[in-house]
């Protein structure tokens, strides 16, 4: 059986005494929550990470991961922070191929293939994104948007490696827009996403990759997608920085 994730992707929000109150919350009101195969992971920026891994002690069932990790495995690229350096302070995950570092960043696929590469040779797992714009959706090449990133990004990798990743699928449109696909939307790339995995590593491996519906999923939302066969859960922005929100998804 795969794994069932509901990450939060606090984004560039949250001081650090108010992340660590925010997480001090949601750590309370989950660890009854996530049991057996379920997983509630919180993205921070990197200022946090140290303190909310030490907060997350004793609470197998609640991860942390951040939100980028640069390609190299270290050197003079200042600002930058290492995948070594995210797993050096207990960090588990790491977003890579959000659309905002897509499409702020200049982040393509090829990018996104080498930062896979190290992401996973320092033992995180990545929790890679995928998705199309509205006009790509407009335009009917949706399919073909999220099967090139897929195999840019990251079918490059062996069989071993593949398996310790999850997947997101986040349409842009609907990241931060209040406009959510509809369950059958999600469904129908979801199953997309596992036909493709199952075509190049086999349905075994697909079967057991867990894949992420992301945009705009809040408490009233996340039931029925959820709910999809092929949904194995969210990644969460906006609604991640409310407890209450962030908790009632994971239920
Ligand atoms: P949203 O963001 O839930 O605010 O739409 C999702 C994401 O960007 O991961």
């Amino acid at each position: 059986m795969r794994k069932k994730i509901v990450a939060g992707n606090w984004k560039m929000n949250m001081d650090y005494n108010e992340g660590l109150s925010l997480f001090s919350e949601v750590v309370n009101m989950v660890k009854d929550e996530v049991t057996g195969d379920q997983t509630a992971v919180v993205c921070s920026p990197f200022i946090h990470l140290h303190s909310l891994v030490a907060l997350a002690k004793g609470y197998p069932k609640v991860a942390i991961g951040a939100q980028n990790a640069h390609q190299a495995e270290s050197g003079a690229y200042t600002g930058e922070t290492s995948a070594k350096m995210i797993n050096s302070v207990g960090a588990t995950y790491v977003i890579l191929g959000h659309s905002e570092r897509r499409q702020y960043f200049g982040e393509d696929n090829a990018l996104l293939a080498k930062k896979t590469d190290t992401v996973l040779a320092n033992g995180l797992k990545p929790i890679f994104c995928i998705g199309e714009t509205l006009d790509e959706r407009n335009g009917g090449t949706h399919f073909d948007v999220i099967k090139s990133q897929l195999s840019e990004g990251v079918f490059h990798l062996d069989e071993a490696h593949f398996s310790q990743l999850v997947i997101a699928y986040e349409p842009v449109w609907a990241i931060g827009t209040g406009v959510t696909a509809s369950s059958d939307q999600a469904q129908e790339i979801h199953a997309f996403i596992r036909a493709e995995i199952a075509a190049k590593y086999g349905q075994g491996v697909a079967d057991a990759t867990t894949i992420l519906y992301g945009g705009s999923c809040n408490p009233k939302n996340a039931a029925e997608l959820f709910a999809q066969a092929d949904i194995d859960g969210g990644l969460i922005g906006g609604a991640s920085l409310k407890s209450r929100d962030f908790v009632d998804i994971v239920k």
